[in-house]
C-alpha cells in the first residue's frame, strides 16, 4: 500500500491516545472510523476529539470551517467489521496489555485488506513479537504518537524483523501527512527510545517518594525547576496514566530484568483506582477540568535528587547508545520531540557532567539493581568523554552559558541555557560583557543577533534559584549592578544590536531585550516585567531602559501590573519593531542584523550614542549629534554612499 492509496484511517480504541490520532488524522484529511467496544467509550472519544478541535479554533490554529470538516470525517463506530474492512491503515491504540493487543488482531485479521497495514500504538510491546499473530506480518508496524498527539511532533516508527520496508515508507508518509516528525526507529527493542528513557525516570521519581528520599512536590519541583522539565515527572506520568506506565515498566521488567521493576507506591495508585489526571487522583488530585488542585512549588529544588534524576536518564541513554538503537543526537531529539523535553537526556548529562552521574549511580548502587550502570556509561565516563562531543563539562570554558557564532558579518550571541528557560546567571552576565568585548574587537563584525536557544523561550528572567537564593542584601545590590553593567555593555556597544524573541521572554529576558536596538518577536511570544509577581523589581535597567523606549505611562503599567502581553501588543506599546511567524525569527532577525552590518558603521556609531546623551539630556544629545555630522562629512562612507546612490548600485561602506 503506497501513501497516496491511503485514503481511510480506522484507530481501533477510543481512549486518550485514540480520540487524539482519529484527530490528528481527520486534520490531515483523511477518514477515520473511530472505534471502541461500547457505545459509549467511543462517544466519549468522539466528544474528546471535538472539544479538542473546537479549541484549536478557538486558539485561531484552525478556522472553526476546518475544524467542523475534520470532525465529519471521524465516525463513531462499534462494529469491528464496519470499522476495519475498507480501511488502507489500521491504527490500533487498545489498552497495553499484549493479550487484548493480540486478541484485536486475530479479530482484525479477518476483515482486513489485501493491501492494508496494521499499526500498533504501543508503548513498549515487541512489535515482531506482536505482527506474528496476523497472517501478513510484513505490513505490520509500529507507529507510537505521544500524547497528546495533536501537539506531539514525534511518531516512532518501529519496524519488527518482518515488516517490509514498503510498509515503513507508507507508516513513515502517513505521520508525515498528519503533520508529524517519524523517527524510524533502529531496533524492535523494548521501549523503543522515548519510554526506554522516560518509564525509568519516572519510575525512579516514585521510587523517591516510595522511599521516603523525597517528597512528591520536591521530586516535581526539582524536576520542572531544576532540570527543566516542563511538566515535572510525576504530574507527567500522571497525564500519560499510571496503568499505562505500570503495564510499560511491567513489560520491560519482565524483558529486560530488575533493574525497571515497578515502584510499588504505582502500583498501589493503579490497584486503587487513581490513574492520574483522567480518573481525577494519582500522584495528584485534578479537579472536574482535569486541572492539577495544586501548583509546583518553585522553591523547593533538591540537589540531590536532581543528580538522581539525571544519573537515570543518562543511564537509559548510554544503554540505548550501547546497544546500537539509537545514538545521543537521536535520543535527544526523540525526547524533545516525543516528551517535550526542551534538551534531550544526553544534553542534560553532559552538563551534569557524566563522571559526577556515574559517582551518584555507584554510591546508590549498593541500594538497587537499577542503579546499575551501563557499560557505555562506565566507559565514557571513565575516558572522560560526554555524549556530545562540543560540550564540555559544568566547569566550562568561557562561553559555557552562551554560544558565539560569527557569520556573515553578525556576531550571533544565543542564550544557551534551554533546560532552565534560558535564564541569566552571573556566570551568563559575566561572558555577555566579554562576548561583546570579542565581537567589538572583531573588524569582521558589524552587528550583533541575540536569540534564546531551544524553541519557545527568548529569556524567562534572572535565574533566581541559583543567583538570588542565598544572596544577602549587599550580594543583591552587586548583583543589580552587575547586571545593569553587562546590559550597559550590549547597549553602549557601537554596532546595532538585534534581539530574536521566538516566545517567553520576561523580567530579565524583557530588561535584556530592551538593552538591545531593535526586536523582532514572533507571534506567539509573550512578554512582560513580571518581577513584581515575585515582590521584586526589575533590577537590571528596567525602571530606565522601558519608559525611554515606549513612554513613563506603558512603561509603569507594564511594571506595576506584571502582566504578560503578547507581540502585537508589545509593537502597538513601540517595544517589539516587528512581528512575524514564530518559527521564522531567528530567520527574519538575523536578515535585519545582516541588513544593519551592511549599513555605514560610523553613522550607526554616533547615532547609537547621539540618541543616548539625549537621554541625559537634549543639549548634549544635539551636541553629539553635530559633532557627529561635521565628522561623516568627511568620511569615505560618504563619498561612497552618494556615489552608489548616483549610480543606483548598493553601497560598501567600510567604517571609513
Ligand atoms: P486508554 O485506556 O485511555 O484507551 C484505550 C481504549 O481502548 C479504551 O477506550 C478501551 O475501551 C478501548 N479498548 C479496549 N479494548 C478494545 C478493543 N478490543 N477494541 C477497541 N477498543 C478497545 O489507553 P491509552 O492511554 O489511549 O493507550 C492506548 C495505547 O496507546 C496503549 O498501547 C498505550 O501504551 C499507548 N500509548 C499511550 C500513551 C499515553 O500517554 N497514554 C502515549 C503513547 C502510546
Amino acid at each position: 500500500m503506497d501513501l497516496e492509496e491511503v485514503e481511510r484511517v480506522a484507530v481501533l480504541g477510543a481512549g486518550t491516545m485514540g480520540h487524539g490520532i482519529a484527530e490528528v488524522a481527520a486534520l490531515a484529511g483523511f477518514d477515520v472510523a473511530l472505534r471502541d467496544i461500547r457505545e459509549e467509550f467511543v462517544q466519549a472519544g468522539y466528544e474528546r476529539a471535538e472539544t479538542s478541535l473546537s479549541r484549536l479554533a478557538e486558539r485561531d490554529e484552525l478556522t472553526s470551517a476546518e475544524a467542523d470538516a475534520a470532525l465529519e470525517r471521524i465516525e463513531p463506530v462499534v462494529e469491528l467489521e464496519a470499522a476495519v474492512t475498507d480501511a488502507d491503515v489500521v491504527i490500533e491504540t487498545v489498552p497495553e496489555k499484549r493479550d487484548v493487543k493480540r486478541n484485536v488482531y486475530r479479530e482484525v485479521d479477518q476483515y482486513l485488506g489485501e493491501d492494508a497495514i496494521l499499526t500498533t500504538n504501543t508503548s513498549a510491546l515487541s512489535i515482531t513479537e506482536l505482527s506474528e499473530v496476523i497472517d501478513r506480518p510484513e505490513s505490520f508496524c509500529g507507529m507510537h504518537f505521544f500524547n497528546p498527539p495533536v501537539r506531539m511532533q514525534l511518531v516512532e516508527v518501529t519496524p519488527g524483523a518482518h515488516t517490509h520496508d514498503e510498509t515503513v515508507e507508507t507508516v513513515m508518509g502517513l505521520a508525515r501527512a498528519m503533520g508529524k516528525t517519524p523517527m524510524r526507529v533502529a531496533r524492535d527493542e523494548p521501549g523503543f527510545v522515548v519510554n526506554r528513557v522516560v518509564a525509568p525516570l519516572l519510575n525512579e521519581a516514585a521510587w523517591l517518594v516510595h522511599e521516603g528520599v523525597a517528597s512528591a512536590e520536591e521530586v516535581d519541583a526539582t524536576a520542572r525547576y531544576g532540570i527543566g522539565l516542563p511538566n515535572g515527572v510525576l504530574r507527567l506520568a500522571d497525564d500519560i496514566g499510571l496503568d499505562v506506565l505500570s503495564d510499560v515498566l511491567g513489560y520491560l521488567h519482565e524483558e529486560l530484568g530488575a533493574a525497571y521493576e515497578p515502584c510499588p507506591l504505582l502500583l498501589e495508585h493503579v490497584e486503587a483506582g487513581d490513574l492520574g489526571e483522567k480518573t481525577g487522583a494519582g500522584f495528584y488530585e485534578y479537579d472536574e477540568d482535569g486541572q492539577p488542585v495544586s501548583e509546583i512549588p518553585s522553591d523547593a529544588v533538591r540537589d540531590d535528587v536532581e543528580e538522581r534524576l539525571l544519573a537515570v536518564m543518562a543511564n537509559e541513554t548510554a544503554k540505548l547508545v550501547g546497544a546500537d538503537a539509537a545514538d545521543p543526537t537521536e535520543v535527544d531529539e526523540a525526547l524533545m520531540l516525543g516528551a517535550g523535553f526542551p534538551e534531550g537526556p544526553g544534553k542534560l548529562a553532559d552538563r551534569a557532567g557524566l563522571a559526577s552521574l556515574y559517582e551518584t549511580l555507584a554510591e546508590a548502587r549498593s541500594d538497587a539493581p537499577r542503579y546499575e550502570p551501563a557499560e557505555e556509561l562506565v566507559e565514557r565516563a571513565g575516558a572522560g568523554e560526554n555524549f556530545h562531543h562540543e560540550i564540555s563539562d559544568t566547569d566550562g570554558d568561557s562561553f559555557g552559558d552562551l554560544t558565539l557564532d560569527i557569520t556573515d558579518r553578525v556576531g550571533h550571541v544565543t542564550l544557551d541555557r534551554p533546560h532552565r528557560g534560558n535564564t541569566v546567571t552571573r556566570d551568563l552576565l559575566d561572558e555577555l560583557v566579554e562576548a561583546v568585548e570579542t565581537l567589538e574587537a572583531d573588524p569582521e563584525v558589524r552587528a550583533i543577533l541575540l536569540t534564546g536557544a531551544g524553541e519557545g523561550t527568548f529569556c524567562v528572567g534572572a535565574d533566581i534559584q541559583r543567583i538570588a537564593g542565598d544572596a544577602d542584601a549587599i550580594d543583591g545590590v552587586e548583583l543589580a549592578r552587575q547586571g545593569q553593567q553587562a546590559f550597559a555593555a550590549l547597549e553602549e556597544c557601537d554596532m546595532p544590536v538585534v534581539a530574536g524573541i521566538d516566545g517567553d521572554c520576561f523580567g530579565g529576558g524583557m530588561e535584556l531585550a530592551a538593552a538591545a536596538d531593535l526586536r523582532v518577536a514572533g507571534h506567539d511570544a509573550s512578554l512582560g516585567q513580571t518581577e513584581h509577581d515575585f515582590g521584586l523589581l526589575p533590577g537590571w535597567g528596567g525602571t530606565q531602559r522601558l519608559p525611554d523606549l515606549i513612554g513613563e505611562s506603558r512603561a509603569t503599567e507594564v511594571i506595576l501590573t506584571a502582566n504578560r502581553y503578547d507581540a502585537e501588543t508589545m509593537a502597538r506599546y513601540g517595544f517589539v519593531n516587528e512581528v512575524v511567524e514564530t518559527d521564522a525569527v531567528e530567520d527574519e532577525a538575523l536578515e535585519l542584523a545582516r541588513d544593519l552590518a551592511a549599513g555605514p558603521p560610523v553613522a550607526q556609531r554616533y547615532t547609537k550614542r547621539a540618541i543616548r546623551a539625549g537621554r541625559e539630556s537634549r543639549t548634549a544629545g544635539l551636541e553629539v549629534e553635530a559633532h557627529a555630522f561635521g565628522q561623516l562629512l568627511n568620511t569615505e562612507d560618504l563619498v561612497e554612499g552618494v556615489a552608489a546612490y548616483l549610480g543606483d548600485h548598493e553601497p560598501t561602506f567600510e567604517g571609513k
